[in-house]
């Protein structure tokens, strides 16, 4: 174990950021902090970090209490979205900065710095100034100075926050790399589903400065523990019956014209097709039941006929064991 948070609690001036905080993060972990903003996500990585002290609660890494520790003697580095690079220095000596104040000099500096240069793939800009590079240079940049010290966990908030769409995508896969080939336990935060989905060993989902669920992502998302959950990671349909909420996923959500045969076992009912919206690489489809409730089916748009009439009744069917039933007191 890397890191552990026991019953962590912080307010501000009366109000809770973050509360009854528990995790847990073992060795070569990319475990991410995952929530909507406002949720305490940011406020957890400065508790760790040492920026801020909990109002409750204990901090232990490698298994030691660093209530008393001041943020320089943490075993920890942190990438912020803004990089925060040193303007008036070269990329190498803003990678070699923290070498040095760490005492190490000359020949074992260098060769360092050319490894961590070497790992972000920014070999050749090393006598660049930021100014002189791209927004996802300098966070590259950003990245090799965080780990050249190879501090035992890498605490990272939001760090691809501010680069566009396609180099976001990009940098994901990248990191993931970078993270394994290094070694070193990522604490990761985001308030992007799909990010924490991709990158991630393990995810908190944080709502209100609480945890709800800490899992896999696949166990996150095939078993939300709460609608919270189920409406934040990835989109979903609640079906109200009885005493219980059913969670349906739109992508295990069958849409057919009446009368069509469903798969065997399937639970079908009649509804009325109220939307669809073209998406590219998949069509969303809008269903009314005759109750009020709405559901969101996917479809690949994979050359199917085009079977069904916006405004008319259709058939909706699924498998009730790929269902997710939660309990309605939560
Ligand atoms: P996130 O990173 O998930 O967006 P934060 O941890 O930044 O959330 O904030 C959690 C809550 O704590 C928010 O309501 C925020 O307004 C509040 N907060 C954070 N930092 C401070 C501060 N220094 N002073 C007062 N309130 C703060
Ligand atoms: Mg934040």
């Amino acid at each position: 174990m890397v890191l552990r948070l026991t019953g962590i609690r912080k307010h501000y001036k009366g109000a809770a950021a973050v509360e009854h905080v528990d995790l847990t993060v073992g060795r070569g972990e990319f475990f991410t902090l995952l929530g909507p903003s406002g949720s305490g996500k940011t406020t957890t990585l400065r508790l760790i970090a040492g920026f801020e002290r909990p109002d409750a609660g204990i901090i232990e890494l490698d298994g030691v209490d660093v209530a008393r520790t001041p943020p320089f003697d943490r075993n920890i580095n942190t990438v912020f979205q803004d990089y925060a690079l040193f303007p008036h220095m070269s990329v190498a000596d803003n990678v070699a900065y923290g070498l040095k104040a760490k005492g190490v000099r000359g020949d074992a500096c260098r060769a360092r710095v050319a490894e961590a240069l070497r790992t972000v793939q920014m070999t050749a800009f090393g006598e660049r100034l930021p100014a002189q590079l791209s927004g996802g240079q300098r966070q590259r940049v950003g990245l090799a100075r965080a780990i050249v010290n190879r501090p035992g966990l890498l605490l990272l908030d939001e760090p691809l926050g501010a680069l566009d769409l396609k180099l976001r995508h990009d940098m994901q896969l990248e990191l993931k790399h970078i993270q394994k080939e290094v070694g070193i336990t990522f604490l990761y935060v985001t308030h992007d589903q799909e990010e924490a989905l991709s990158m991630s060993s393990r995810i908190a989902i944080f709502n209100k400065g609480r945890i709800e669920q800490i899992g896999t992502p696949r166990e996150i998302y095939d078993r939300p523990v709460s609608a919270f959950v189920a409406g934040f990671v990835g989109t979903s349909s609640l079906v109200r019956r009885d005493s219980s909420v059913l969670v349906l996923r739109p992508e295990k959500v069958r849409v057919a014209p009446p009368g069509t045969a469903m798969p065997a076992g399937f639970h079908v009912e009649p509804g009325r097709l109220e939307d669809e919206i073209y998406l590219g690489m998949m069509t969303k489809l809008v269903i009314r039941l005759a109750d009020g409730t709405a559901i969101e089916a996917l479809r690949p748009n994979d050359g199917d006929p085009a079977d069904l009439v916006s405004g008319s009744p259709v058939a909706v069917g699924w498998d009730p064991s790929t269902l997710r039933v939660l309990d309605e007191t939560r």
